[in-house]
């Protein structure tokens, strides 16, 4: 392995039926690969097999199957797995597996840090420094699986969701690499409905997505007006409201989904009060959409406070007698920092906050 090796970890299976006939190969090659890789998760070269002595020498040679380097993992008392992984330079993303009773989900990153500045999430008080490559993103699946098999764990991956480091749709090839490679059945073969992807509210990536990879949509409304909303998601001074809501619509009857799923974040005294409530069922009934309430998840230097429970059954109560399927989110693997929003990693930020907002490293100095 050198540095030029390129690295075959999150290559789909037309890339490396590219690769394989670009080195004189049969593109079948390919797919004996892919098994090897996504279905078995061995990296070396020379356990595979079924290759040809000859091949596995030059794969040995000039491929390279590389996964993340861990820098930490923490276990909480619910059973939630965090790994930090290195993303150069000092640098740390996060990957959280969340075990329930009938799934394991991994939360992946899609960035170093983020860009969005969304004024509750960590990751966005961080700043943002770049985009990960597909090999970044398919590599916490790998690392995750291969981990939770060798200490036996008896739920493996079965969903994957696009909520850890990052705004996914700000990186659209590589995340739609990485889900090329998830939901073929060559690799993991997870279906598109184990796959989600949740972002801020890109609109032009939103209908990208829905002409690219029938995915899960999550979506991060977080306020039912704009004038809220452009202080939660500064993004949305770019795409309001009424240009998310249709993007979410026709995403749908485009995909196939059933639905979208809108995540709002409970803080209390900002976005919880019963006539948000209100405004959010006017904005969602009728409609192919369900709700996520998500308690706030405080991290070091945030100003908000997380609504009761009693205010967040009641809001749920509202939507719910709308008819708008709503469930509140169990706070997971809070006592590692791993529940949403509160993954920071360690990110060098290299921009300015977008939309004039300030970070909290600016605040503090
Ligand atoms: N960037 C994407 C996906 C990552 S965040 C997005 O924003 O959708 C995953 C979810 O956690 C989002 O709905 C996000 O708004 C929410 N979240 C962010 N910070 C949070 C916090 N401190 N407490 C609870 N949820 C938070
Ligand atoms: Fe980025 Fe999502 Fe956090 Fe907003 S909530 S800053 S989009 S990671």
């Amino acid at each position: 392995m050198t540095d030029a090796a390129v690295n075959l970890v999150g290559k789909s299976r037309t890339e490396l039926e590219r690769l394989f006939v670009a080195m004189g190969e049969k593109p079948f090659r390919a797919r004996q690969v892919m098994r090897w890789l996504y279905t078995r998760r061995v990296l070396d070269p020379q356990a595979m097999t079924d290759l040809s002595l000859a091949l596995r020498e030059r794969l040995t040679a000039s491929a390279d199957f590389r996964l993340p380097e861990v820098l930490a993992r923490e276990r909480a008392a619910d059973g939630v797995i965090k790994w930090q992984l290195a993303a150069g330079h000092g640098q740390a993303i996060e990957t959280v597996f969340i075990p329930e009773d009938s799934r394991g989900t991994l939360c992946v990153s899609s960035q170093v840090g983020c860009a969005m500045n969304c004024s509750f999430c960590a990751t966005g008080h961080q700043g943002f420094n770049r985009n990960l490559d597909a090999g970044e993103i398919v590599g916490q699946v790998i690392l995750a699986a291969r981990e939770l098999a060798a200490e036996d764990h008896e739920r493996a991956v079965t969903n994957v969701v696009f909520m850890g480091m990052g705004e996914p749709l700000a990186n659209l090839r590589p995340l739609l690499e990485a889900v090329d490679v998830l939901t073929d059945d060559l690799a993991f073969g997870l279906s598109r409905r184990r796959v989600t992807v949740s972002t801020s509210g890109l609109v032009p990536q939103i209908r990208k997505l829905a002409d690219a990879a029938r995915v899960a949509l999550a979506v991060s409304l977080h306020a039912p007006d704009d004038d809220l909303r452009n202080e939660l998601v500064p993004i949305n001074r770019r795409h309001p409201i009424a240009e998310l809501l249709p993007a979410c619509w026709e995403y749908v009857r485009k995909t196939n989904t059933k639905d979208v799923t809108f995540e709002y974040v409970m803080l209390q005294g900002v976005n919880d009060d019963l006539s948000h409530a209100r405004k959010l069922a006017r904005l969602l009934r009728n409609r192919p959409a369900k709700v996520n309430l998500i308690p706030f998840n405080p991290f070091p230097g945030s100003d908000y406070r997380r609504s009761s429970a009693a205010q967040v059954d009641a809001f749920r109560d509202i939507l719910m007698r709308a008819g708008v399927m709503t469930i509140t989110r169990r706070t997971r693997g809070d006592d590692i920092a791993a529940a949403c929003g509160q993954l920071a990693g360690r990110v060098n930020n290299r921009v300015s906050a977008p939309l004039g907002s300030k970070t909290l490293g600016e605040r503090l100095s």
